[in-house]
């Protein structure tokens, strides 16, 4: 199953430092972590094809090992090419374009 697109109306956003987390009630589960760029971290493998991808950097490895995921720290940098969502082999990466109102 890909990431939730419509996640943001779905979860509760909780604020980890700089970064928003979307959770689903499952204390379980670690959650879809950014807004613009968002990465299902339950669906994250850690194969770094979005960091490779990314020609602006946005993502950043958070842990180490098997158990690393790809954090997108540098969203606000996206260029919304989403080359990250058709790499991505997990679906596990949602992009959404800022509206600006
Ligand atoms: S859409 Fe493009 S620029 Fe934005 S995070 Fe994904 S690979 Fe990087």
């Amino acid at each position: 199953m890909p990431i939730d697109p419509d996640f943001q109306a779905h979860r509760s956003a909780q604020v980890h430092g700089n970064r928003k987390v979307g959770h689903d009630g499952d204390s379980s589960k670690l959650g879809i972590y950014g807004t613009d760029v968002a990465v299902d971290f339950d669906l994250c493998v850690g194969d770094g094809a979005c960091i490779d991808v990314c020609p602006v950097n946005v993502f950043e490895w958070e842990g180490e090992g098997a158990d690393r995921k790809a954090m997108p720290s540098r969203e606000r940098d996206c260029i919304y090419c989403f080359g990250c969502e058709a790499v991505c082999p997990k679906f596990a990466i949602r992009v959404t374009p800022l509206v600006i109102k």
